[in-house]
Parts: C-alpha cells; structure tokens; sequence
C-alpha cells in the first residue's frame, strides 16, 4: 500500500475520521465523500450555507436569474407537453439558496394555469440552506413542502424534478489501475497520523466500461457513481407517474480516466483531504453512467446538451436583451452574467443539460436524442 501524505489542518472531522480509520482501517472515497458532506454533526452539507458570492463557490442560479427564468419557461412547455394538469408535482433536488426556485416561479407565473397546477417539494439535507431557501420563497403563493428526501404524497401524478450541481455531490468509488490490476482508492493515515490516499488491493471484479478499459495505464483512476445513480434512477422510477426531470452538472459523456475529486472553499480549490467537512467536495458527472442507470430503471434520457446549446434553444439571448433593456444600469453586469453561462471552454460547455421521462412522455425540449450506446459501469 502507498499512501501520498497531505497538508491539512486537523477539522473536529479529520479527528472523527483519524479515529475511525484506526479503529476500522482503511475507509473508502465514497466513505470519506459522505462522511465529509452529510456527518450528521460536522458534514458539509449539514452545516455551511455556502453558495454566493461570499461563499465558497457560485453556481448558475447565483450568476444570473436568466437561468432559473428559463428552467421556469422550460419546466411550463413540458407541463403542456403533459397535457396541462391541474395538479403538478414540482421536485428541486439540493435547492442550495432557493434562487433558482425563485426566479422559475417568477417565470411561471407568466402561465397562469401552470403557476395554480404547481405544488413545490424542495430536497434537501442541509438545515442553513433549508432556512435561507425558506426566507428566499417566502412571499411566494404556492404550496412549498420541505423534506430530506424524494417523498412526495400522491404518487402516480405527473411530476416535473429540476437538479443543478445535484449529481455532482453524490458520493464517487475510485479505482486505481496498479502493477496490472484494478485496486480501490482509499483514505488511511500516513506515518504521521493524517490523512492519505492509499490503494487497497488488486480486486478481479473492478472493471471500467469496455471502450476505455484496454487503454488503462498505471496510475490511472476511474471514478464511478452507479450506486448513487440507482438510488437517485430507483427513487425517479417510483414516482410512477408521468415524469420528467432536467439534472444540468458539469462532466464528460464518454468515460475518461482521471481524478476528478475536488474541495473548494472560499472560490479556491484545495487538496480533498485538507479540510474534511469545511469545503465543498464534488467530482465531475460521467453522464454516460447516469443515462444507463436511469435505462435500467425503465426511463428514458434526453442529452445530454451542452448547458450553452440548451440556454441557446430556450432562448436566453432574447431574454437577457429584454431584462437589459428594462434595467439600464444593470446592462452590463446581465450580459457578463449570461457571458459566464454560455462561455466556450467554461460553462457554456463543461456543463451539460440531462433530461429523463418516463416512457410515454414526450421528447424533452432543448433536449437533442444523443445516441450513447456505451453505458458506464
Ligand atoms: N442547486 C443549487 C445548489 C447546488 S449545491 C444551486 O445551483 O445553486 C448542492 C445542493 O444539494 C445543496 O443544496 C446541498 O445541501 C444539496 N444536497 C447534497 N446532497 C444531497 C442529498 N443527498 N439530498 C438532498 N440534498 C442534497
């Protein structure tokens, strides 16, 4: 076993998890990754509101309302689509601030009969984001339920769910290619007593998808999600009525080798294991894996679209020259806020639109078929 040691300031959770370690052994990145965002008592998630500007990392409802406008005006065509219901089950997965629910209902109520059909259900694990979301919606006049969960009573009834930067916090396997195998990355102590990745040992069942296993090199890393997928594919699945769900994360559709787990706090990104349960830990969303998981739940995906493509066909061009026109002197901070979605290279194409139905739903809108015979894992 080879352990990389790190910098690291001992947190009350590197303490809780140093413990652990010695007690249990070895834990692994999945372990680590919801011990460090969901500890009941020091988890990320649990405890730190930290999306915004004075936060530790921003995300596309915090850059312009554009964006949640637009999910609005996207989440009212496919109600059409649904043949306009009176009773709508509305879902946001990890709300985070509450922005973009706030501004996709300012959207809604532009659809009067779509904005009356809405009853909102926001997931979400987090007690401060839950406050703030409370006090961002609370003028607004539809029913808002709050839960930790994907619970929402009657099931069976048509159901639009909306996640941005939700899969991407779902808890991660690493696997590291070593002296010809497969092996497990885990998270033990080094000499010194902190935290280090180690790799566990040669394991014959660890195979990445075909397309790519032929190519592995020593050192390489292949991250997978597929549990986290069945779960959140599985709890789609029962909802079991018409549906459709729009995820929008940033990750690659074919799977690629690499170590693409990242802690960011303050906007600046640190080793994982520094700060466990002070920085937000993500990893990128390999889409390929999550279109196989919802195909073995009987749903249907639409995507992925680069987020650009998608913003482009709802039409944010038009709607931020209309949003310009009515603020003047805010022309400029809107149109550098809608630069930042849409930019090549960055947003615009790093992150992507996935949509996922039921079978008899109608294709989503935005949503070109994209053909990935190649499932992950
Ligand atoms: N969608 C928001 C926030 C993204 S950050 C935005 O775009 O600004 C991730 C969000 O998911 C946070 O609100 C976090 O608390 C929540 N979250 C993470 N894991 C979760 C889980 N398993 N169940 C419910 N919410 C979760």
């Amino acid at each position: 076993m080879t352990a990389t040691p790190t910098a690291q300031s001992p947190t009350p959770l590197a303490e809780q998890l140093a413990a652990r370690i010695e007690l249990e052994g070895p834990i692994t990145v999945g372990a680590y990754m919801q011990a460090c965002l969901h500890d009941p008592v020091h988890g990320y998630y649990r405890k730190r509101a930290a999306i915004g500007r004075a936060g530790d990392f921003i995300t596309a409802p915090e850059i312009s309302q554009v964006f949640g406008e637009l999910i609005g005006l996207w989440c009212a065509v496919v109600w059409r689509q649904m043949g306009e219901p009176g009773f709508l089950h509305l879902v946001e997965l990890g709300p985070g601030r509450g922005t973009l629910m706030r501004d996709l209902l300012r959207a809604a109520r532009t659809v009067p009969a779509f904005a009356d059909a809405l009853h909102v259900h926001l997931v979400e694990t987090n007690a401060s984001l839950e406050a703030e979301q409370r006090a961002t919606l609370d003028e607004e006049d539809v029913p808002i339920t709050w839960s930790g969960e994907l619970d929402v009573e009657p099931a069976g009834v048509p159901t639009i769910v909306v996640g941005n930067e939700f899969l991407d916090t779902l808890p991660i396997a690493q696997w590291v290619f070593h002296a010809g195998q497969w092996c497990t990355r885990c998270i033990g102590l080094d000499a010194q007593g902190r935290l280090a990745f180690l790799n566990g040992p040669g394991d014959p069942e660890l195979r990445p998808p075909q397309a790519i296993a032929a190519t592995a090199r020593e050192g390489d890393v292949f991250e997978t999600r597929t549990p986290a997928f069945n779960f959140w594919a599985e709890k789609l699945a029962a909802l079991d009525g018409p549906l459709a769900a729009l995820f929008i994360d940033y990750g690659h559709n074919t799977p690629v080798f690499g170590d693409t787990l990242q802690a960011v706090r303050a906007h600046r990104y640190h080793n994982p294991l520094d700060t466990p349960g002070e920085a937000d830990l993500t990893a990128q969303v390999d889409f390929a894996a999550a279109v196989a998981a919802m195909r073995r739940h009987s749903l249907v995906c639409d995507g992925p679209a680069p987020q650009a493509e998608f913003l482009g066909v709802l039409g944010i061009a038009a709607r931020g020259s209309r949003l310009m026109a009515a603020n003047p002197a805010k022309a400029g901070e809107i149109e550098a806020g809608i630069a930042r979605l849409m930019a090549p290279g960055g947003m615009g194409t790093r992150f992507k639109a996935l949509g996922v139905r039921s079978t008899r739903q109608a294709p989503l809108p935005g949503l070109a078929q994209v053909d990935m015979d190649e499932p992950g894992p």
